[in-house]
């Protein structure tokens, strides 16, 4: 085996193991598995790429998103390490490429996702080759009440046995008691067989504080009084970020604005003004929804405001985690307002139909194929929404599971609004018709917005801090 402190330093370029990153590969060059539990950005990958690089053979990474891996596969190949990724991005012909190389041996580090396992062409390949290590990378997805839940992530038990039981590693930045133990139970482990490193979640420098302003014109104040150049302001909903955008703009108050309503390119430029160096004066304060946040990972942001009440700790704890990475003093303020969670609440209905919703959608893809081909979503969304038609996401959040649980094709393109491709190629699974589940899934929704609710009864930063080390199990 090579030394993993020599792969740190000449394939990776850096001086010293961070954290527990050393102990975390020792365990896993000792074939012992571990679930890693560490903040975002705090280098959780290389738990896994150095002892790729020591000789363990092949490992295999299990990843949710096609466009992380991609980012990860570049910057690996840029280092000379021989990493590649198997996905539905790639023709026919690069994907039977691929296969030939993984079953000839040709790569080191293949990122997938666990549906990848459903192609009968590329478990023969990883068969072939064998897999040293197996690497579950955002492992929280395969809890069931996390809005994150794939299906697929509840195969890992089948998935780890199939593979010969290699050496696993989980990793996640939020999870927790609960979803720690869900876990392992998903990988078929006991919890006596593998080892939890938690890097802990306190961030030192970080002050937690909440206000309560009595409307909106007080919360307005609020963000003007404690946002600085370079500061992010996380709303929940664009309409409300548009209504305050527009009064600070009158009051002078410079700031950009980000969402997933502006296109590709003025998200990209939003970004790259805030991410800007040198000249921290002029960085402009983000009004942002949640879809900014991925790749933001500037060092000297001093705050980070929400005013609005998020979905849960989790979103909470991830957003306020970009303030402060230089380790100097930030402040994360909540705006708590009662009335917000009436939104929460709506979100919440919106991402659980009941076990009826869901068959009515089926049966009418089935029956009514031509009305949405030549009338779009909106013709589905009329139909099983009436008055509400306009508002109501339910519709979008039944087809994102019909597509998960493979009742949709996976080439279905159900988000193009106006030219759906709907192809039902499977059954309704029960978990989408179980009333008694379902409701538990609202119920467990419902909990965590509780949570954040009795976070912001708080009444001190260290109070706030010991509440969410309680809640991620630390
Ligand atoms: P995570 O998966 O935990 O969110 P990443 O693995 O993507 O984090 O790593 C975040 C950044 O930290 C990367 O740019 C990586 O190069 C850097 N990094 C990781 N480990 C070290 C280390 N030991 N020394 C210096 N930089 C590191
Ligand atoms: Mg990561």
């Amino acid at each position: 085996m090579t030394d993993p402190q020599r792969v740190l330093s000449q394939t990776f370029g850096h001086a010293a193991f961070r954290g527990r990153q050393a102990q975390v590969i020792d365990r896993v060059l000792g074939g012992g598995h571990a679930l890693v539990l560490a903040p975002t950005g705090s280098g959780k990958s290389l738990c896994y790429q150095v002892p790729a690089l020591c000789g363990v053979g092949l490992t295999l990474v299990l990843s949710p998103l096609i466009a992380l891996m991609k980012d990860q596969v570049d910057a690996l190949t840029r280092r000379g390490v021989a990493a590649t990724f198997i996905n539905s991005s790639l023709s026919r012909a690069e994907r039977a490429d691929r296969y030939t190389g993984l079953a000839r041996g040709d790569f080191k580090v293949v990122y997938v996702t666990p549906e990848r396992f459903r192609k009968a062409e590329f478990c023969q390949a990883v068969e072939a080759v064998g897999v040293g290590l197996l690497a579950v990378d955002e492992a929280h997805c395969v809890s069931q009440w996390g809005h994150d839940f794939r299906p697929d992530y509840s195969r890992l038990a089948e998935i780890r046995e199939r593979l010969g039981q290699p050496t696993t590693i989980a990793l996640t930045a939020t999870a927790t008691t609960e979803v720690q133990a869900d876990i392992i139970t998903q990988l078929g482990l006991q919890p006596g067989e593998i080892q939890t490193f938690h890097e802990g979640i306190d961030r030192p420098n970080l002050t937690l504080e909440v206000q309560e302003p009595y409307d909106m014109d007080a919360k307005l104040a609020a963000v003007q009084q404690l946002a600085q150049p370079g500061s992010i302001v996380y709303f929940t909903l664009i309409k409300t970020l548009r209504a305050f955008s527009e009064p600070l703009r009158d009051a002078g108050f410079p700031h950009l604005n980000y969402h997933g309503d502006l296109d590709r390119r003025q998200r990209r430029d939003v970004q790259e003004a805030f991410l800007e160096e040198g000249m921290s004066a002029q960085v402009p304060v983000v009004l942002a929804t949640n879809a900014f946040g991925m790749g933001i990972d500037k060092p000297d942001i001093r705050a980070v405001i929400h005013a609005e009440l998020p979905g849960s700790l989790e979103s909470y704890y991830q957003e306020i985690g970009r303030a402060g990475r230089d380790g100097q003093p930030s402040t994360c303020t909540l705006l708590y307002d009662q009335r917000d969670l009436a939104t929460q609440m709506e979100f919440l209905r919106w991402a659980n139909p009941d076990a009826d919703f869901y068959v009515r959608v089926k049966n009418l893809i089935e029956s009514d194929h031509e009305e949405i081909h030549a009338q779009g979503l909106e013709y589905l969304r009329k139909k099983l929404l009436h008055r509400q038609w306009k508002h109501d996401r339910r519709l979008d959040t039944a087809l994102a599971m019909l597509e998960r649980y493979g009742v949709l094709s996976p080439d279905s393109a159900w988000r193009e609004e106006d030219h759906p491709r709907l192809e039902l190629v499977g059954e309704l699974p029960q978990a989408l018709l179980d009333p008694d589940r379902l409701a538990q899934k609202l119920r467990r929704g419902q909990e965590k917005l509780l949570a954040l609710v009795n976070f912001a009864k708080l009444e001190s930063s260290a109070e706030r801090k010991a509440f969410l080390n309680d809640y991620f199990g630390v």
